[in-house]
Order: structure tokens, then C-alpha cells, then sequence
């Protein structure tokens, strides 16, 4: 580009230059304005009128601005869209005489890095995360599986880490992946976490291109950063320094390089974006979120590392089939799990339920402790309302938390903040209320509740923040500006000093406004006015037309088109008094603030760990609400008794129902159908599920991992009886899921997927597969299903429903011990198919296809036709039977009775022929030409 021609664009273009990578928001005046390329992505993500503005040598700029008030909500978008959005201010008061005002870029917001209410999503965290590998790790792996000795040594340094924080919330985590499953699991914890922003090393070259595609799914903006960054040498230091520590022992970050590699990448990059500039813009007109975090990252005051296998494991696939959080297609958010059972009051309390959903517990301490919560709550019913009814009014303590530590809370927040915890004694003694009550009276089924218990722990984490309350109370007016630079922050009766200044302003006021009337007596001009204005002060306005009538006394100050502006000696003598005392009293003012804010900040651990407090009983309370409503019982957990026999925990329950299916049936005035479900580890591992499209195969799957999901959370579950054992992880594949907008075959995508599960189930996982196979042609995928249960069964065999559309499959029944056989029934009742939504023993009738046919009213002869047909392909399949089973042949295994399925692509296409034939259109005789050519493709 050339040398732009004004002073205006040459400063645009020096700034610009240092942000290369951001949307640069330029102020000028009471817009921020985009230039050039910035301008066109701007005005297509917010729908702005895109503009030019005058030409810089011949060549129109391309222009669009939104106003500095409503700039929130724009910025909100484009870093929604993952945008960068550098905030560049006017640094001093715009005035006569100056050229041009200095501008300096005060922020830069990053979808990882954004803080402000408005700018992040109430109910999800916001988490920035960061990747480290060290250098040698991606050629060192092959070398290292052969080497012996030193292995131990070099375990961390190949191992990739992950760092990851929320800085709304202050939640700063940490973890590493080694072995040859790391880039897998990796992925797993990424797609859990679902962070906005990742950053990574600069050579790609650590993170080949298979990253980069699995972020694209995420949604993720990828950045950058020098390789050294990413040094565990640095990040040592730099995270010793950020804690105030002398070492990172305290924080269990020893012995994990790559770990401790990322948190000092993320700790890096938020000293460089989040408090860029040390200096606020002397103009006050800059909303408190755009601000910058002026205290700097001093909220992020703790660390923890943590391992994946600490929770039940979810991956991304698994997560998205049984829409935990998201729906799998389309966009009905109701369908989640997630919104489903979210019955919390609070944002802290939904994003808890979140992560308890997509981290379920393993430690069955912990998920006691919480079972015996909810069951005391629920038993409770007056005061689980009653203590509902007070969380509904506590606003978001962690994020008001962060706003104080970050610097950037308005008295408004603290105002808020108070009004939160003026409701914390009040939660305590409910909470206190439902603990004792069960001390007193212990009952047998509920051993651990009373002192001791979770509820009596809560009760012990809240704080009630007196002190906190007492500073806003005694320092914060009652309806302060929005903004803390504005007068009329700190409340009469906090500072002696500031009382008197209020007392001299406000006099001196009253004496000028006294001054008008005397004045205008005086003089005999009946217009004349004393006002004021930021620019020149107070004056005597006076009219052109009464100007003669001026007195020799006044001063001339400013003259306007129609008026002319005086000053007097009295007048100057007490503007003076009044303008010092307003300019001190916003000194003191914001003096007591920052003090104020400052004294809150250094209380916020208590904050937290109360906002913690909160959140889980939040959850807890909804858990036992839903429970209550919605008649759900208490799992019982069947592993720990029988580890110690030797044998694998039962999984029974008695009465199961889908709990988002049955809440969406039950809007609809339905009711869903409950089902019974026995899986153990030897005599009944595996189950065949068949029966017809629509028969609620997959209903029943998805349930069984819904019900323990729940469980594993701490919740109740909608069964009358649930026996469980503790799940390491659970896996949902689906056949053909259509995954073309990802731009893979979906059948690669399928395989792929079960290839995951057979190399990591264990026998502690649970494993659903629906419909696996039908991605391909018939053959291939009976071919395939066919293996795929062999290999579980001579695996690990972990737990498996497997619902198919293969009939040949349920032979295996016969084969293989643990494996068996059954199906969703159905009722024909005259021209109609009852689906009953009943789960029985056995497979499905397997004439049923052609059945349905015959109801739908296909004619006689196109029947008869169809079953000759089949006839023929059970010959030749009763042959492969033969091969694959030869020894249930020998067995005496009773003959193979009549089955539909078809295994060469013709007959494919001659059964699809006559499913896609339109009965109700077709005339006899088209009805016989259809059949002819039928009858030709067979030939
Ligand atoms: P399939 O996988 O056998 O084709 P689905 O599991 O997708 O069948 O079920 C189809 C529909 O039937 C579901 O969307 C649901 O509305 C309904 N359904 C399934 N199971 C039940 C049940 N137990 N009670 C009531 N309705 C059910
Ligand atoms: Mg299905």
C-alpha cells in the first residue's frame, strides 16, 4: 500500500501494523470505526451498511462503524464468529489546538480471552486453551517404544500437554496424554472442553494437519505462538512468577513438562492481550468490559493438575450421538440431556451440570456423597423449595468475582454482588435445617447423611461474606452511575472529607443559582441565564438583542451566533469553589473505589469457594427436584461387592425410560414405554437388538447409557430399580451417521470410529452400537458386524447393545456364549402396525419386512413375487451360514427358517424398487409393469 495521504489514516496504519492478526476497532469520536479489509468482514458478520470513506490516492476506503455505547453487543459477534477484535481508544480529550488525539489499542479481545457479561455465554464456560509437544516428541515415539532404559525419563517429555483456562471464572486446569493414544485422547478432552480459542506452537510441522482438521469440528480459533513460548524452561518461570511461588510442587505440575508448557503459554499470551496498554484512556466513555483488565490476571491465583481418567470418559463421537449437550442434527436444543434435566437457578449451578454432565464421577465415594444429598433433598420438600426459592436470586458470584479481581466491576457489580450474599444466611440455615433434621432421625437407607455429609460440607463452604456485605453497604450508594468514574459513587456518610467537599458544592450550586435571579433583577434582563459546560465553566449568557443592557461588571468570555457568554468576580470567586471541590470530590471518589473494589479482591478465594458451595447445591437441588417430578429412583452400584468375588458388576434395570424422550412425550400428552435391560460381564454381555425401523431400537440403546451417565453424576435416574456397575467409559457409534459436511466418506468416518472402540474398551466400558455396517453395501456390512462382535467377544468384552438390521447376526447368539438375542415387538392390527415399544426376548420375526408390505397393501402378486424371491437368497445365504458357522451347522442347530435379507447389489436395488413404489398412485396396470421389470433386473 501506499503512504497514506491524512495524519489520520497514517496513525490507523501504524496501529493497524501491530495488529495484524485483529479486527481493529478505531475510535473516532462516538464511533469505532473498520477500515479496509477489516471493514468488509465486520459489515457482512454484523449486517452493517459498509461505506467509503474519502479517498486515499484515487482509491476509496472501505468503511463501517458501530457507536462506542452499543459496541458490547457488535464485539459480542465477531468474536462469536472467532474473530480477534483490538479495542484502539482516543488516549487524551479531543480539544482546540491539537492535530490529532493520541490512539493506542487498550485491548485485544480474543474469543478465549473475552470476560464481560455480555460477551460470554451465561450458561457454558469460556475456556482459552493451549497444546504443547516438545519438539523431539513426534520423531522420538518410534524411537522410544524400542528403547528400554530411559523410558521412565522421557515419558513427560513426549507427552503432549494441556493446559486450559476460563478467565470469567478464574478455573485454570491443567493435564498430559502419553503413549500412543495421546493425539486420541487429546482430542477426546478438547471435544469435551469445547474451548473458543487454542493456542498452539508455530511450526506446524508438531501438529500435523489431522489438529487442525479435528479444531475445525470444534469451532476453535486457532493461534499461534513463537515455539519458544511453549519452552518448559520459560513456562516454569513464568508460571512461578505469575503464582508469587517458588516452585510449582504445590500445584502437582512437577515431573510434567509439556503440562506445565502450556499453562505458561496460556499465562503468556493473557499478560499480552488482556492488559495490553497500563493506561485507561483519560476518556471515560469507554464501556467497563472494554476496558483493560487493569489488576492484570491475579484472579488466576491457583493451578490444578488433573488426569483424564478421573472421570468417566466421553469422547466427542459418543458425546454428540446421545446429545448430551448439543443436538446430533438440527438444531431442537431441547433434546439434549443437558436441557432436559437442567432444572439449576443459577448460571454457576448450569455450568456445573454441564461439566458433571460431560465428566461423569468414577469414585464412588464421591457419587455417594451426592446420591445421599439428593435423596435428603428430595425427601425434604419445603425446605428444598424454600432453599430453591433463595438461589433464585444470587446473580453470578464467580463472574462478578472475576469482574472485582480483574478490575473492571461497576459499582452496579458490587451492588449485585452484594444483594447475592445478602442471601447466604439464609441458604445456610435451610441447608443447616436439612442436614440435622436427618441426624436426629437416622434411617437405614440413608447412612451418611447428617453431620459429616455433603449438605453438612456445603454448609461449611459457604461463607456468609459479612465483611464483603458490610464495605458495599456502608461504601456504595444506593443507585449509583453505571460507570465508577462518574460522581455520586460512594455513599453519604463513608468519608468525613467527602461529606464536607458534597456540602460545599452543593451550597455553592445553591448561591449561583440564587445569583440568576438577583442578576436578572438587576440588570432587567428577563432571559438571562447561568449555566454551565465542561469546556468554559460557569457563565452569564446574555442575548444579542440585550446585550446593551449588560452591566460594566461583567467579563466577556465567548461569543455565540445569538448570545454572548460573561463571567463576574462573585460568579468566578464560587465557580472555583464549586469546581475544585466537584474535581476533588471525584478524586476521592474514585480513591474509595478502587480501595473498596481492591478489599473486596483480596477476599476472593472465600468468594469462590462460596460461589463453588453454591453451584453444587444449585445442582443438587435440581437433581432431587427432577427426581421428585419426574419419579426417578436412587442407582445402587453392584462393583464394589462383587470385585471382591471376582465377578464383573451386574448392569439391571427394572422399568428404564429415556429421560429426554419421556420428558419430550410427556409435553405431548404421550407416554413413553418402559423397558427392562440385564447385561453382566459373562453369561449376558452382548445383546442383538432387531425389529423393525421405528420399533425404538435406538431409544432403548441411548437410554441405557443416559441412565448411567446419570448416575455416575450423582443423580437419580429414571427407572424403578437401577443396579450399576461403574463405568471407565462409554461409547455410542452409529452407522452411517452422515457426516459429509465434514468431507469424509461416512463409511471411512464409521469405521474408523469402531476401530476406536475395539482398540479401547475395557471390560469396564459400556458400548452401543447402532446399526453398524450399514454405511456400505449389505455384504460388506454383515461381513463386518459379523467381526466386529466376534472381536468384543474375544476382546475385552465390554458390555455391548448392538442394534442391527442383520438378521444373520442373531445366529450368533448360537455361537457365542455371553451373546444374545432381542427384539422390539410389534402388534398388527388390521391394516395397521402397533409399534409396542416393548423390549422382549429373542429375535424379530424375520418375514416382517414383506408383512409390512402386505399391510401397507402391496398387491397379492407383487407379494407373492417378493417371497419367492426371498426363497432363492435363503439358499444362497444358507450356504455362507454354513461357512461362517460350520459348527452349528454339525450342532444340529435347527434350520434356518425364511429371512428377508438380500446380499448382491441387484437384489438391493429390486427390493428398493418395490419400497419406493407409490401404492396408492400406481394402477394395475403400471402395477404389472413394475413387476415385469422386476422380474428383467432379476434374470
Ligand atoms: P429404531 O431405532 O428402532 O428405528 P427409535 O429408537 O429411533 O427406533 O424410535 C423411534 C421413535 O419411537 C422415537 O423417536 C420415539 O419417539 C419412539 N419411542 C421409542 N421408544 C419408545 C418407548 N419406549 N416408548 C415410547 N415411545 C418410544
Ligand atoms: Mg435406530
Amino acid at each position: 500500500m501506499t503512504e497514506p495521504t491524512t495524519p489520520l489514516m497514517q496513525q490507523y496504519h501504524a496501529v493497524k501494523k501491530q495488529h495484524p492478526a485483529a479486527l481493529l476497532l478505531f475510535r473516532l469520536g462516538d464511533f469505532y470505526e473498520l477500515f479496509y479489509d477489516d471493514a468488509v468482514v465486520a459489515s457482512r458478520i454484523l449486517q452493517i451498511t459498509l461505506t467509503a470513506r474519502n479517498k486515499e490516492k484515487g482509491q476509496a476506503v472501505p468503511m463501517c462503524g458501530v457507536p462506542y455505547h452499543a459496541a458490547e453487543n457488535y464485539i459480542a459477534r465477531l468474536i462469536r464468529a472467532g474473530h480477534k477484535v483490538a479495542i484502539c481508544e482516543q488516549m487524551e480529550a479531543p480539544g482546540p489546538g491539537k492535530k490529532i488525539v493520541r490512539r493506542e489499542v487498550i485491548r485485544v479481545l480474543t474469543p478465549g480471552t473475552a470476560t464481560g457479561a455480555g460477551l460470554v455465554e451465561a450458561k457454558e464456560n469460556n475456556y482459552l486453551a493451549a497444546v504443547a509437544r516438545s519438539a523431539a516428541a513426534g520423531t522420538a515415539t518410534a524411537a522410544g517404544a524400542a528403547g528400554t532404559g530411559r523410558a521412565g525419563a522421557r515419558a513427560s517429555e513426549n507427552a503432549i500437554g494441556l493446559a486450559f483456562v476460563d478467565l470469567s471464572t478464574g478455573e485454570f486446569r491443567a493435564t498430559e496424554f502419553c503413549g500412543e493414544k495421546a493425539e486420541a485422547r487429546l482430542r477426546d478432552e478438547l471435544g469435551i472442553l469445547r474451548p473458543r480459542e487454542v493456542l498452539l506452537a508455530r511450526p506446524a510441522t508438531l501438529f500435523p494437519v489431522t489438529m487442525a482438521a479435528e479444531m475445525d469440528g470444534l469451532g476453535a480459533v486457532e493461534t499461534r505462538l513463537d515455539d519458544w513460548v511453549f519452552e518448559a524452561n520459560y513456562a516454569t518461570r513464568i508460571l512461578e512468577e505469575h503464582f508469587r511461588v517458588a516452585a510449582l510442587e504445590g500445584f502437582g505440575l512437577v515431573g510434567h513438562s509439556q503440562a506445565t508448557a502450556a499453562a505458561g503459554a496460556l499465562v503468556h499470551y493473557l499478560r499480552e492481550t488482556s492488559a495490553i496498554g497500563a493506561r485507561t484512556p483519560e476518556d471515560s466513555a469507554v464501556i467497563p468490559s472494554l476496558r483493560p483488565a487493569g489488576a492484570g490476571l491475579e484472579h488466576l491465583d491457583r493451578i490444578s493438575y488433573y488426569e483424564q481418567q478421573e472421570a468417566m470418559v466421553l469422547d466427542a463421537v459418543t458425546t454428540r450421538n446421545l446429545e448430551l449437550v448439543e443436538p446430533s442434527t438440527g438444531d431442537d436444543a431441547s433434546a439434549t440431556l443437558l436441557r432436559a434435566i437442567d432444572d439449576t437457578a443459577t448460571g454457576m449451578g448450569a455450568r456445573l451440570l454441564r461439566g458433571w454432565i460431560l465428566r461423569p464421577e468414577i469414585a464412588l465415594a464421591e457419587i455417594e456423597a451426592r446420591l445421599d444429598a439428593v435423596a435428603e433433598l428430595k425427601s425434604q420438600t419445603m425446605v428444598r423449595e424454600e432453599i430453591r426459592k433463595t438461589l433464585e436470586g444470587i446473580l453470578d458470584l464467580e463472574r462478578l468475582t472475576s469482574r472485582v479481581t480483574l478490575g473492571v466491576a461497576t459499582p452496579r457489580d458490587l451492588l449485585a454482588l452484594r444483594g447475592s450474599l445478602d442471601r447466604i444466611p439464609a441458604l445456610r440455615r435451610l441447608v443447616a435445617v436439612s442436614f440435622l433434621s436427618t441426624s436426629s432421625s437416622p434411617s437405614p437407607s440413608t447412612t451418611t447423611v447428617g453431620v459429616g455429609s455433603r449438605l453438612s460440607s456445603l454448609h461449611q463452604e459457604l461463607d456468609e461474606m459479612a465483611d464483603v456485605r458490610d464495605t458495599v453497604a456502608r461504601g456504595i450508594a444506593d443507585d449509583p452511575p453505571a460507570l465508577p468514574g462518574d460522581p455520586g459513587v460512594i455513599r453519604r456518610g463513608y468519608d468525613a472529607e467527602l461529606d464536607e467537599l458534597h456540602d460545599i458544592t452543593k451550597k455553592g450550586r445553591q448561591i449561583i443559582a440564587s445569583m440568576e435571579e438577583r442578576e436578572r433583577k438587576r440588570t432587567g434582563i428577563a432571559s438571562l441565564k447561568i449555566r454551565y459546560n465542561q469546556v468554559f465553566g460557569f457563565y452569564i449568557e446574555i442575548s444579542k438583542a440585550n446585550l446593551h443592557l449588560a452591566p460594566a461588571d461583567y467579563e466577556r468570555k465567548q461569543t455565540l451566533v445569538n448570545a454572548e457568554r460573561f463571567t463576574s468576580t462573585e460568579l468566578k470567586e464560587h465557580e472555583q469553589k464549586v469546581l475544585s471541590a466537584e474535581e476533588r470530590v471525584l478524586a476521592i471518589e474514585r480513591r474509595l473505589y478502587s480501595e473498596i473494589r481492591e478489599s473486596i479482591a483480596r477476599e476472593a478465594g472465600r468468594l469462590r469457594r462460596t460461589a463453588a458451595a453454591i453451584a453444587q447445591l444449585d445442582v443438587l437441588v435440581s437433581f432431587a427436584r427432577i427426581a421428585a417430578t419426574r419419579n426417578y429412583t436412587r442407582p445402587e452400584f453392584t462393583d464394589k461387592a462383587l470385585a471382591k468375588k471376582g465377578e464383573r458388576g451386574v448392569l439391571m434395570i427394572a422399568g428404564g425410560r429415556h429421560p429426554v424422550i419421556e420428558k419430550l412425550l410427556e409435553e405431548r400428552g404421550e407416554r413413553f414405554v418402559p423397558n427392562d435391560l440385564y447385561l453382566d460381564g459373562e453369561s449376558q454381555f452382548l445383546l442383538l437388538i432387531t425389529g423393525p425401523n421405528m420399533g425404538g431400537k435406538s431409544t432403548y440403546l441411548r437410554q441405557a447409557a443416559l441412565i448411567s451417565i446419570l448416575a455416575q453424576m450423582g443423580s437419580f435416574v429414571p427407572a424403578m430399580q437401577a443396579k450399576l456397575p461403574l463405568l471407565d467409559r462409554v461409547f455410542t457409534r452409529i452407522g452411517a451417521s452422515d457426516n459429509l459436511a465434514r468431507g469424509r466418506s461416512t463409511f471411512l468416518v464409521e469405521m474408523s470410529e469402531v476401530a476406536a472402540i475395539l482398540n479401547t474398551a475395557t471390560a469396564a466400558s459400556l458400548v452401543l452400537l447402532d446399526e453398524v455396517g450399514r454405511g456400505t453395501a449389505t455384504f460388506d456390512g454383515l461381513s463386518i458386524a459379523w467381526a466386529v462382535v466376534e472381536a468384543l467377544h474375544s476382546g475385552a468384552r465390554p458390555r455391548t447393545l448392538f442394534a442391527t438390521h442383520y438378521h444373520e447376526l442373531t445366529e450368533l447368539e448360537q455361537l457365542l456364549p455371553g451373546v444374545k438375542n432381542i427384539h422390539v415387538s410389534v402388534q398388527e392390527a388390521g391394516s395397521e402396525i402397533i409399534f409396542l415399544r416393548r423390549v422382549e426376548p429373542g429375535s424379530a420375526n424375520k418375514s416382517y419386512g414383506i408383512e409390512v408390505a402386505r399391510l401397507a397393501g402391496l398387491p397379492t402378486d407383487v407379494i407373492a413375487r417378493a417371497r419367492e424371491i426371498l426363497r432363492r437368497h435363503e439358499q444362497s445365504e444358507e450356504k455362507l451360514r454354513q461357512e461362517l458357522s460350520p459348527g452349528a451347522v454339525a450342532g444340529g442347530a435347527p434350520a434356518t427358517p425364511a429371512r428377508q435379507t438380500s446380499f448382491t447389489a441387484i437384489d438391493e436395488s429390486v427390493l428398493d424398487a418395490i419400497r419406493g413404489a407409490d401404492l396408492n398412485k400406481l394402477t394395475p396396470i403400471e402395477a404389472m409393469n413394475l413387476l415385469a421389470t422386476l422380474q428383467k433386473q432379476l434374470s
